[in-house]
């Protein structure tokens, strides 16, 4: 039997809802702690456990302990049909997440990202007439949660159509004043529903409204964005999921969910700010700001490409003193980290220094490089950051840039009508060589021209990141 230990503001309490909120602090620990851990590549993994491990906590003691106000637990039959829904979702996401190509993980976290917002939605739809009933805060929450995880889930999928390639841009101008609409009306609309005295009937079309407004500014607020700009939005509308969720939490009184939520919608919103400093852009510039396409064209004076032989490439690196690897989304297609690693041990055996410079929005996901080195054991030590590498540039003997476009494209300094201009890049073009590694002359993620391929300094190693790469260690080996 559950004990009564106590009562609290006239609210008797249990040995069972005690161990739920110890269960649920426990969790938040949990939670805390794994995102510690998630801050560094080599705890990474360990710190994506701990945070597991809070949430499996947390969902257990919530079935086995949760009380509604007249102290029943969970119906049976619910308890069942939630283990099915769990059973179900956790084997699709196994499945998912086992198949999945590394070049495809970042869609799949947008992906994931969408379906928690929308199931922050649904709960907000739900509770709504239970709302209704009870007072503005607890009609506040539920319409945030509504609004915000609309937006989350919409924004998400769109979001996860561009970096699938399957959804483009559009960069009307006009779309900004839309949206601009959209947001008042949307606001509008859930002002209305917070302070209306209508009762709950009248009140549903009002409901449904909202959520069809929400989703659309949701798909509208992310279409015009794009090129550069597209990790800004992945991270805001990261926060924008947590934050919904948080409001779930509100709505069930669970501080699990209030808890995670939040820790969610800060390190989202942190991440956003670190984005938008690493573009060199005001989050409201990236929002309202039209982005993509532009710069200046390919001017037949701008100089030639020239190629660059294997023996030759192996050559110049084995009598290099200091190298800088620039890796970008290349090295993901490519899955050239592990021959890259073959080449720097290479390459240090010959008593040639190499680092990795690390640009923070190479790739398609925050941190995409320092995944796919770790994942190649490459040493923390050996990755630096671009600002720290930056000053060091004009002394490398050879920049090699493996897949990289976007990150090294000087634009960002001298072409005031380039999309990307303003964003600071890893200076390449400072090195005394560059090379190139890349199959042809394709664009990166924002669709512009690099003058780097003409630099009088640059080579370009044509073919696939992980042959080249493979071609040159078997070159240099037989040096
Ligand atoms: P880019 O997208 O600018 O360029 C990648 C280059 O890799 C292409 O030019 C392509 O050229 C080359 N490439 C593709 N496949 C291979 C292969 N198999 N072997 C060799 N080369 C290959 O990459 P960057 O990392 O420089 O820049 C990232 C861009 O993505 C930035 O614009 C960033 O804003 C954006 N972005 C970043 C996100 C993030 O969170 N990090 C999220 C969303 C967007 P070719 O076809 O000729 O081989």
């Amino acid at each position: 039997m559950d004990k009564i230990l106590g009562a609290l503001n006239g609210v008797e309490f249990t040995i069972g809802d005690t161990l739920l909120e110890l269960s649920y602090l426990i969790a938040a620990l949990l939670f805390v702690v794994g995102l510690k851990l998630l801050s560094h590549p080599e705890t990474a993994r360990r710190g994506n456990l701990w945070a597991a491990s809070g949430m499996g906590l947390a969902m257990v003691t919530t079935l086995l302990l949760h009380k509604d106000a007249a102290g029943n637990g969970i119906p049976l039959t619910n308890v069942w049909i939630i283990m099915a829904a769990i059973g179900v979702g956790a084997a699709i996401g196994w499945t998912i997440a086992r198949k999945i190509k590394m070049t495809a993980m970042p869609q799949l976290v947008s992906f994931y990202n969408a379906t928690g917002g929308a199931a922050s939605a649904l709960v907000a739809l739900l509770e709504y007439p239970n709302a209704l009933a009870g007072d503005v805060g607890s009609i506040l929450v539920t319409v945030l949660g509504l609004i915000i995880g609309s937006i989350a889930f919409s924004g998400s999928m769109i979001a996860y159509g561009k970096l699938d390639g399957k959804v483009g841009d559009i960069m009307k101008p006009f779309i900004t004043y839309i949206n601009l609409v959209l947001l008042v009306v949307t606001l509008g609309l859930g002002a209305y529903i917070i302070f209306s005295p209508n009762p709950p009937a009248e009140m549903v079309w009002a409901i449904y409204a909202l959520l069809g407004i929400a989703l659309i500014y949701g798909v509208m607020f992310v279409m015009p964005i794009g090129g550069a700009d597209m990790p800004v939005v992945i991270s805001l509308l990261n926060s924008f999921t947590g934050i919904a969720a948080a409001m779930a939490g509100f709505i069930y009184n669970n501080q699990a969910m209030i808890l995670g939520g939040i820790l969610v919608g800060a390190a989202g919103m942190i991440l956003t700010i670190l984005m938008c400093k690493a573009m060199n852009r005001s989050l409201l510039n990236v929002i309202i700001g039209a982005f993509g396409g532009g710069g200046a064209a390919l001017d037949k004076d701008q100089g030639t490409i020239k190629e660059i032989t294997l023996s030759d490439a192996a050559v110049l690196l084995s009598y290099s003193q200091k190298i800088v690897v620039i890796p970008g989304y290349g090295l993901a297609v490519a899955q050239a980290q592990h021959i890259a690693h073959e080449l720097d041990t290479l390459l240090e055996g010959k008593g040639v220094e190499v680092r990795y410079a690390i640009h923070p929005v190479a790739g398609r996901m925050p941190g995409h490089m320092n995944v796919l080195l770790a994942e190649a054991d490459v040493p923390y030590e050996k990755l630096v950051e671009m600002d720290d590498i930056n000053p060091d540039m004009p002394n490398v003997d050879v920049a090699i840039v493996v897949g990289a476009n976007d990150v090294v494209n000087p634009a960002a300094y001298d072409d005031p009508s380039s999309p990307i201009y303003g964003m600071p890049i890893i200076d390449a073009h400072q090195a005394k060589n560059i090379i190139v590694m890349k199959r042809g002359m394709g664009k990166g993620y924002a669709g512009i021209e690099n003058f780097l391929f003409f630099n009088d300094k640059t080579r370009m190693l044509f073919g696939n990141a992980k042959d080249s790469i493979q071609k040159l260690v078997s070159e240099i080996k037989n040096m």
